[in-house]
């Protein structure tokens, strides 16, 4: 038996609604397709406006151009996330002030962030990890206290909830990752999720390399000509085809996801409990995406061999983010402060195969292997 780490799942109608979208004879971006996908959060989720862009690291890249980040602006970000959360705001030109996580999970540490806000602090960027929400509350409060914008890196949050409130409709505005290995997926997409009605007007302009194309198009204005700053942040017709037939089978994606992950919980627990590693934590205002399956093992040792030990009954797990303010990159840009927590997670967290077509007998394989 091989087990991958993760296997892109089809439902089956990719392949026809993309054919539907050439035989359209549109396949540029925001046609049909791209507003049945938009209509589907907005309604679902209630989000003020969604637009769909090629990755979430553009939806990102697109967050900092609306909070009109200037070189010199400070951006706080945790230092245990994907590359992109940082990226986006540094090619914008800000500083990245790094935030250490919190014990009890990856996320963000709230309790930390005021200490780390000054008078260039523009924006603070909550990445809900595994899919777990960050402490929403307190992030605003301190947002609104400071007079700082939100960004909430939801790249792995589709369909999750903080206190019953969907992930991506809490801050200002949010980005989502259609990413392959993600758990709604179009290979690559993402999209951006706006709370605060100010930024729409200008999203579309940006989306749009600058123009007021979309406001041409619905007849709200004349002409259409070259108005604001840009790219060609959207997706291609046949791109958001894909994505819509995994959107209609949203529901049992992730019913089939979350039976894994609680399949996993419950066989590795008695492991936990004897302190061999730490399972997930979903706080009480959060909810269980069921995006990834970790563990946290008592150190790197311990991680590098049991990483060894399943590769060597075929099973591929990986381990994840290394710490951003010691990356090669940032390193000399850090302003030095230790992150212990982040770098417990860098050394000791590792993931286990999650992906829709993985079966219960592989899952009960895989923690046979665990626990030996
Ligand atoms: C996957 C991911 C991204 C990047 O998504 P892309 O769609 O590949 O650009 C950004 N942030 C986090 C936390 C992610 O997991």
């Amino acid at each position: 038996m091989n087990i991958p780490f993760n296997k892109p799942y089809l439902t089956g109608k990719e392949a026809h609604y993309m054919y539907q979208a050439v035989y359209n004879g549109k396949l540029s971006g925001n046609g049909e397709f791209t507003k049945r996908c938009q209509r589907f959060f907005e309604e679902k989720y209630g989000f003020k406006k969604c637009l769909l862009t090629t990755s979430c690291t553009d939806a990102l890249e697109m967050c900092a151009i609306l909070c009109d980040i200037k070189p010199g602006d400070e951006v706080i970000v945790p230092s245990y996330t994907f590359v992109s959360s940082a990226l986006a705001f540094v090619r914008a030109g800000a500083r990245i002030v790094f935030a250490d996580s919190m014990k009890r999970n990856p996320n963000i540490d709230a309790e930390q962030i005021e200490a780390l806000i000054t008078p260039k602090t523009k924006v603070i960027v909550p990445v809900h990890y595994a899919g777990v929400a960050c402490d929403m509350d307190k992030i605003m409060a301190i947002a609104d206290k400071h007079n700082l914008l939100v960004v909430e890196d939801a790249a792995q949050a589709i369909d999750s909830y903080y206190k019953g409130r969907p992930l991506g409709t809490i801050g200002h505005l949010s980005a989502f990752s259609f990413h392959e290995t993600k758990n709604i997926i179009s290979g690559e997409g993402g999209m951006l999720g706006i709370n605060d009605e100010r930024f729409i007007r200008r999203a579309e302009i940006i989306w749009e390399k600058g123009t007021n194309r979309a406001e041409f198009f619905r007849g709200e204005v004349n002409k259409y000509g070259w108005v604001d700053t840009g790219s060609s942040f959207l997706t291609s017709e046949v791109v958001a085809a894909f994505l819509w037939a995994q959107l209609e089978n949203m529901d049992d994606i992730q019913a089939k996801r979350k039976l894994l992950w609680n399949k996993y919980y419950e066989l590795l627990e008695p492991e936990s409990e004897k302190g061999a590693f730490v399972l997930p934590d979903v706080p009480d205002y959060a909810t269980n995406n069921a995006h990834m399956f970790y563990l946290v093992c008592n150190n790197l040792e311990e991680r590098t061999a049991l990483i060894k030990k399943l590769k060597e009954n075929d099973i591929l797990a990986v381990f994840h983010y290394l710490s951003l303010h010691s990356s090669e990159y940032y390193k000399d840009k850090h302003d030095g402060r230790a992150l212990p927590e982040c770098d417990r997670y860098a050394d000791c967290l590792v993931r286990l195969p999650l992906f829709y077509e993985l079966t219960e007998a592989d899952v009960e394989q895989i923690c046979k292997v665990i626990k030996e």
